[in-house]
C-alpha cells in the first residue's frame, strides 16, 4: 500500500498522528506540503513567518529523508485549486490512501471537505494540534464552553481521566532518500534568529523547562526578562506539539500539575488557553470570518482615524510601553504576551479603533501569527470576545508599564530617545522632558488616557441603550 501524508500545520515527524499511522499501515510512504502563496497573502500572514515556514519545511524534508519518506512541495495559488492539484499528483504516484492532521480555520476546513469529495481514495484525518481533540471538551449539554475557567476545569478532568498520547518518531518507512530543496516564493523576512526544525524546538523546550518552568508564574509578565518559553512560532506551525509540552513538564517535574498552586501549573494553563481558542474557532466558524464572538458588539462605533492607526503601528503614540512594544514587533516579529494585551487594549480602548485592524496588523508582522490565538487575544482585549471580565476593564498603559517594566529596561531598548530618562519618570516622561526643555525628544501622548477610557466605556454603554430601546 502506498500512503501519502499531506503536511499542513504539523511540520514535525515526532508525535505526528497522520505520519505515524501512514508509516505503520503502509509499505511505501510519500509526503507533500501544498503551498498556496495567494491564499497566504489573503490570510495576511507575515513575511517573517513565511521565511520561518520555508526553513521549517526544509528541516522537515531532511528528517523525512532520514525516514525514507520522499517529500515534495506542490504549489497552487489558492485553496480552491488544491483538490485538483492533489488529485492529479495522487493519480501520477499511484497512492492508495491520504493521511493528514486536522486543520481548523474555516477556509482550511472547506478546502479539506472539497479534497475529500474530489478524491476517490480513503482520506484519514487525525487530531494533531491539540491534546484534547476538537469537540471533546463540552458542557453537560454538549456545547462548547464560552468562558475559559470552566473549560479549563473540564480540560484538566479529561487529562486526569485519560492522560495524553505521545507518539514517537515512526520507524523508517524505507531507505534514506534525498531531501528536497524547499524554496517558497513571495515576500520573506529573515527569521534566522529562530533556529528552524524540531531539534531546535526541543532544545528550547527542554531548556525552558529546566531553567524557567518553576519561575514562570513570577517571571512571565516582565517583558525585559526571559521568563516565557518563546515557543509560539514552533507551536503555530506545528513543529512542536502540545503533547510534547506536557511530556516536557512531566519529565522535568516527575508529575503533571493539575491545579492552581502546583509547580508548573501556570505554564500548563497557557497550553490550555491555546486549546480553548482552537476549540472555540472550530465550534464558532464565524470567528474565522471576521465576526465578533459577542454579536451585539458588532454595532460598536469604532473610530476610522487612519493617522492614529499609523501612529500605533509605528510606535509613535507617546506612551512609551506601547511604542516600545510596537517597535519591537515590527523589528523582530515577536511580542511578549503582556505587551500584546497592553497594545491591544490601547488600540481598542484608547484609540477606539476596531480590533480587526489590530488583528490584521499582528498577523502581518508576527512570526507566530495564528488565527485562533490572535483572534482570541484581540477579542479578549477589545471586550468583544469569550471573556468573563466586564467590558469596562481598560488597561492603563502607564500603570501597566510601572508594574511590568519597573526600571524601564524594555522601554529603553526600543525607544532610544528615552535612554536618559530615569526609571521613575520613563513610563510617562513628558513632564521630565518639559522641565529640561527637551519636549522635542519624544512624541507627546496622542490621547488622554482618562478621557479615552471613559469614551470606550460610553461606546459599550451605548450598545446596552440600543438593546433596551
Ligand atoms: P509562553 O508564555 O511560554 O506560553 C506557551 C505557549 O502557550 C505559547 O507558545 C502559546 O502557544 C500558548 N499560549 C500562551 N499564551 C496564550 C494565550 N493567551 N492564548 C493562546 N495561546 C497561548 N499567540 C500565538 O501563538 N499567535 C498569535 O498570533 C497570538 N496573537 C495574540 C494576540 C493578542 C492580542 C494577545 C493578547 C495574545 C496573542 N497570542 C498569540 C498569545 C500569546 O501572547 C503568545 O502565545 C505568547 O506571547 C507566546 O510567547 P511564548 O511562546 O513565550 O509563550
Amino acid at each position: 500500500m502506498r500512503h501519502l501524508v499531506w503536511f499542513r500545520n504539523d511540520l514535525r515527524v515526532a508525535d505526528n498522528p497522520a505520519l505515524h499511522a501512514a508509516v505503520n499501515e503502509g509499505e511505501r510512504v510519500q509526503a507533500v506540503y501544498i503551498d498556496c502563496p495567494e491564499q497566504w497573502r489573503e490570510h495576511g500572514n507575515s513575511p517573517i513567518q513565511r521565511d520561518f515556514l520555508e526553513q521549517s519545511l526544509q528541516a522537515l524534508s531532511e528528517q523525512l529523508a532520514e525516514l525514507g519518506v520522499a517529500f515534495d512541495v506542490l504549489v497552487c495559488d489558492r485553496f480552491d485549486e488544491v483538490p485538483n492539484v492533489l488529485a492529479a499528483w495522487i493519480g501520477e504516484h499511484d497512492i492508495d490512501a491520504l493521511y493528514a492532521n486536522r486543520d481548523i480555520g474555516i477556509n482550511e476546513r472547506r478546502r479539506d471537505k472539497a479534497v475529500q469529495q474530489t478524491l476517490t481514495i480513503p482520506c484519514r484525518v487525525y487530531n494533531g494540534d491539540c491534546v484534547m481533540s476538537h469537540g471533546s471538551i463540552t458542557t453537560q449539554s454538549g456545547d462548547m464552553y464560552k468562558v475559559f475557567t470552566p473549560y479549563s476545569k473540564a480540560w484538566l478532568s479529561a487529562l486526569k481521566a485519560q492522560g495524553y498520547r505521545l507518539l514517537s518518531v515512526p520507524e523508517a518507512a524505507g531507505e534514506r532518500c534525498t531531501p528536497s530543496v524547499v524554496s517558497l516564493t513571495g515576500d520573506k523576512k529573515d527569521s534566522s534568529v529562530w533556529p528552524a526544525g524540531e531539534q531546535a524546538a526541543h532544545q528550547i523546550l527542554e531548556r525552558f523547562c529546566a531553567e524557567s518552568l518553576l519561575d514562570y508564574g513570577e517571571q512571565r509578565d516582565f517583558p525585559a526578562a526571559e521568563g516565557t518559553s518563546r515557543l509560539s512560532p514552533y507551536l503555530a506551525l506545528g513543529v512542536l506539539s502540545p503533547n510534547q509540552c506536557l511530556a516536557a513538564i512531566e519529565s522535568e517535574l516527575g508529575f503533571l500539575p493539575f491545579g492552581k498552586g502546583e509547580k508548573g501549573f501556570v505554564w500548563l494553563n497557557e497550553i490550555i488557553w491555546r486549546e480553548f481558542y482552537r476549540h472555540l474557532l472550530v465550534a464558532f466558524p464565524g470567528l474565522s470570518m471576521n465576526r465578533a464572538f459577542k454579536p451585539e458588539t458588532e454595532a460598536l462605533q469604532w473610530s476610522r482615524d487612519q493617522k492614529a492607526f499609523t501612529a500605533w503601528c509605528e510606535g509613535q503614540t507617546g506612551y512609551p510601553i506601547v511604542d516600545a512594544a510596537m517597535r519591537c514587533l515590527r523589528e523582530t516579529g515577536w511580542m511578549h504576551n503582556r505587551l500584546r494585551m497592553i497594545v491591544a487594549s490601547f488600540l481598542t480602548k484608547d484609540l477606539h479603533i476596531n480590533w480587526q485592524r489590530g488583528e490584521a496588523w499582528f498577523m502581518a508582522n508576527l512570526i507566530d501569527g495564528e488565527l485562533a490565538a490572535n483572534n482570541g487575544g484581540w477579542q479578549w482585549a477589545a471586550g468583544t470576545g469569550a471573556d468573563a471580565a466586564p467590558y469596562f476593564r481598560v488597561f492603563n498603559p502607564v500603570t501597566q508599564s510601572e508594574r511590568f517594566d519597573p526600571n524601564g529596561n524594555f522601554i529603553r531598548q526600543w525607544v532610544p530617545e528615552l535612554a536618559e530618562v530615569p526609571g521613575k519618570h520613563i513610563h510617562a516622561p513628558h513632564h521630565w522632558l518639559r522641565q529640561r526643555r527637551r519636549e522635542q525628544d519624544y512624541v507627546p501622548p496622542m490621547v488622554d488616557h482618562g478621557k479615552a477610557r471613559l469614551h470606550a466605556i460610553a461606546m459599550f454603554d451605548a450598545l446596552k441603550d440600543e438593546e433596551e430601546s
